[in-house]
């Protein structure tokens, strides 16, 4: 059993397509473990994007990060880091697979709808991010 971190971005949030995407979620056969809408800051984004500090897109993506509501979920199943990676298609939607989050609902390599860990270090830290003992046991 993997575990990974979902983030449904503020311009998902803002189209209305929460309800959407988690029933794709479950559509999946991957568990939702723990779910909470958060209202990040620039400096929250930043902690949680650190990775990607000296990109040049680094100031745009944390602005957007926390321009409004988002959903952040852990999600839980066999290979889920990848399943949820597969589910959300390619970065930028306009390379994303039919049938992928990204294609569906995102609008640009900016704008792209959902975040997902890329490996089980990265899930570790992102999950422990957002989720206390408590939420995710
Ligand atoms: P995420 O980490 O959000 O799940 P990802 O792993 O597919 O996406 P990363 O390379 O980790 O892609 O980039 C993090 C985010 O930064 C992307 O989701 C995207 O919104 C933004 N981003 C990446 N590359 C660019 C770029 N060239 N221009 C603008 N924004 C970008
Ligand atoms: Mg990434």
């Amino acid at each position: 059993m993997q575990r990974t971190l979902a983030i449904i971005k503020p311009d998902a949030v803002g189209a209305h397509y929460v309800g959407s995407i988690i029933q794709r979620i479950e559509a999946s056969g991957l568990e939702i473990r723990a779910l909470r809408m958060v209202n990040l800051t620039q400096k929250d984004a930043e902690g949680f994007y650190a990775v990607h500090k000296d990109k040049p897109f680094f100031a745009g993506l944390t602005a957007f990060m926390s321009s409004g509501p988002a959903v952040v979920l852990a999600l839980e199943g066999e290979n889920a880091i990848r399943r949820w990676r597969d589910l959300m298609g390619a970065t930028n939607p306009e390379d994303a697979e039919a049938g992928t989050l990204r294609k569906e609902f995102g609008t640009s390599i900016d704008r792209n709808a959902t975040h997902g860990s890329d490996a089980e270090d990265t899930a570790a830290y992102e999950l422990s991010y957002f989720f206390c003992g408590l939420e995710l046991r």
